[in-house]
C-alpha cells in the first residue's frame, strides 16, 4: 500500500536517520525480545506517524528484521485500526470496532 507520505522515506534526512538508527540498534528488537539475534534491516516508527512530518522526524524508532516488520505492517493493514488503548483500557481509535456503535 503506497501512501501520500511515501516520499518522506526518500529524503536525505531519512536516509541519514535510518543509517544512524541501524548503527546504534543493529539487531531486530522483536526477535531480541524472544531471545533471538537477528540483524535488523528495517527502521520502523514505534508510533505510526500517519503522514505527520513532526512525528516522522522526532518519533521514536525501532530496528526490525524484514520478517517482523512485514508481519507488523500486515497486521495493521488487515485489521484497519490502531490497537492503542487509553488509561482505562478503552481503544482510542474511533475506527476500532468497540467505538463504532457508541
Ligand atoms: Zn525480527
Amino acid at each position: 500500500m503506497r501512501e501520500a507520505w511515501q516520499h518522506f522515506y526518500g529524503t536525505a534526512f531519512w536516509q541519514r536517520r535510518r543509517m544512524l538508527q541501524l548503527r546504534m540498534h543493529p539487531l531486530c528488537k522483536f526477535c531480541a525480545a524472544d531471545g533471538i539475534v537477528t540483524p535488523a534491516t528495517h527502521v520502523d516508527h514505534v508510533k505510526p506517524h500517519k503522514g505527520n512530518w513532526n512525528l516522522f522526524v522526532l518519533g521514536e524508532l525501532q530496528s526490525l528484521c524484514a520478517s517482523c516488520h512485514n508481519s507488523r505492517k500486515q497486521h495493521e493493514e488487515r485489521i484497519g485500526f490502531d490497537i492503542a488503548v487509553d488509561a482505562d483500557g478503552w481503544p482510542t481509535d474511533p475506527h476500532h470496532p468497540a467505538n463504532r456503535h457508541r
